[in-house]
């Protein structure tokens, strides 16, 4: 999210001094990092969490649209040598829904006929057939018992798998040789607001030890899980209410040739009962600094921080007078998620295997490994937990941070420009002509426009090679 926003704002005001403090000694190893989110590229093609009305498809659209977006903003930023070749980020990878039992192949039949009509989602088949469907993954159907039970699927082909780690680095490469100040090993522990409106941020060296501090006229909290540690030090009255829950997630990972060589696709299929949305089961075809991998999951998991190595101490140093009665609240009213969270807690190594099998029935235990996700910290206001992102800014715009995870990096092109749109209003007639050379459709919808649809996701998809 800060490397998607330091681009932004390096191509809008090349002038402009940015500085950048990440605590750890690289950048990209929480959320971003390719083995700690599972590198769909979300569009909706394929997640049922993003459209639970059959006959309803606006939220699906808008987040293709946001994917859009992104897609463009790469396909500028390739152009223009900022990013290496598209392969080292972005790979065609078909998206496939796959759902068992009567009640879902009738939602999913249903979702198909809705969305096969919106120009975002040409190309989108549908199958009752076990021999379509072995053609599209055949690991879902090897060996699966002819039940009585139906099933169903639907793919497609224009979906993709990215290395959100690998963009993150690239973006980062590029500012820090244009001049951007990466100060790697730097945690920052307090942002305070001075009288002439600008922000004292105070930071400690980790490695030396030494504390600092710069002033800025902007500050930009991307910092993932610990968002809102640092947005309540702010003291921005726009922060109060807020809390977060932190839910931790594992992978089964396997680099067996002969099983990866067999699915190229990723496919997710219908969340448990109490499940939090991003916790629907997925089997991915992953493809990480130019190795092939599978990987299913999510399975969650519970730790009290915020971040993959944050504190213990993350969960109750949040808790404040003003948000916690909304945290209690969400305790008392999410008894589905609590025994869905505690169930998935007790499921041993060869219970997540069975899960694995009902996917892929003949996955055998040594070719997979259990591998540790990043943390998300859902956000929990007005007493209700939320699974999206939110962008919280003062009212001055001087500063601004994000909470959240989900559709998270797919959509940090259209999140970033949100966060301009509040924080640089005064600047917005003068750098649409930039947004435009870097998001040709921006401040435009396409679903509306079959032919401009057509258009746009083909240039994008020539242009980072990603044609179905
Ligand atoms: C299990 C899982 C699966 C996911 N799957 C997907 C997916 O398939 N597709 C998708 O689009 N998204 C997915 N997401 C969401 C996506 O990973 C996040 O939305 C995105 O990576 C968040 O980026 P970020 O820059 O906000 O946070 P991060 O990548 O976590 O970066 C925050 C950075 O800030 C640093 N930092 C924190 N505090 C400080 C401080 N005080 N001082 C200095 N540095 C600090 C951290 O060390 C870190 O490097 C998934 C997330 C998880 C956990």
């Amino acid at each position: 999210m800060s490397a998607t926003l330091g681009t932004l704002l390096h191509e809008l005001q090349p002038d402009w001094k940015i500085v950048a403090f990440e605590r750890q000694g690289e950048v990209a190893t929480e959320s971003s990092n390719a083995w700690n989110n599972a590198g769909t590229g979300h569009a909706a093609l394929c997640e049922l969490n993003y459209m639970p009305n059959d006959q309803d498809p606006s939220k699906a659209v808008l987040i293709n649209e946001q994917f859009q977006q992104s897609r463009q903003l790469w396909t500028s930023l390739v152009a223009k040598g900022v990013l290496d070749g598209p392969s080292t980020f972005i790979n065609a990878t078909p998206h496939m829904t796959f759902v068992r039992g009567e009640k879902d192949v009738a939602y999913l039949k249903r979702r198909y006929e809705t969305l096969s009509k919106q120009p975002l989602f040409a190309g989108i088949e549908y199958s009752e057939d076990s021999r379509v469907i072995n053609q599209w993954a055949p690991l879902l159907m090897q060996k699966r018992l002819k039940s009585d039970e139906p099933f169903a699927a639907t793919r497609t082909p224009s979906g993709t798998d990215v290395d959100f780690g690998a963009l993150t680095r690239q973006l980062f490469g590029h500012l820090t040789a244009e001049g951007a100040n990466l100060r790697l090993n730097h945690e920052v522990k307090n942002l305070k607001r001075e009288k002439d409106g600008t922000w004292l941020v105070t930071y400690r060296d980790k490695v030396g030890q030494t504390p600092g501090q710069v002033r800025a006229k902007f500050v930009f909290v991307g910092a993932g899980g610990w968002a809102i540690k640092l947005l309540q030090k702010s003291g921005i009255k726009e922060i109060k209410g807020y809390g977060v829950f932190p839910i931790g997630g594992q992978f089964l990972k396997t680099t067996n040739p002969t099983l990866v060589a067999q699915h190229k696709a990723k496919v997710y299929s219908q969340a448990a009962v109490g499940a939090p949305p991003m916790s629907v089961p997925h089997l991915d075809a992953r493809m990480v600094e130019g190795e092939g991998s599978l990987m299913f999951g999510p399975f969650a998991t519970f730790s009290p921080k915020f971040l993959k190595k944050g504190s213990l101490l993350d969960i109750v140093s949040q808790v404040r007078a003003h948000n916690l009665g909304s945290m209690l609240k969400v305790g008392a009213t999410n008894l589905d998620l609590v025994k869905y969270l505690v169930s998935e807690l007790l499921k041993s190594r060869s219970r997540k295997l069975d899960s694995l099998r009902e996917f892929m029935p003949t996955a055998k235990d040594e070719d997979w490994e259990l591998i540790q996700a990043g943390q998300r910290a859902q956000v929990m206001k007005g007493g209700k937990l939320q699974f999206g992102t939110e962008v919280v800014s003062s009212a001055d715009g001087s500063i601004a941070g994000l909470l959240g995870a989900s559709p998270g990096a797919s959509t940090a092109a259209t999140i970033m420009l949100d966060v301009l749109k509040r924080c640089f209003a005064d600047k917005t007639a003068e750098w649409e002509p930039k947004l435009r050379e870097l998001i040709p459709t921006f401040g435009e919808t396409l679903n509306d426009d079959p032919a401009k649809t057509a258009a746009s996701t083909r240039a994008t998809a020539e242009a980072l090679s990603i044609t179905a």
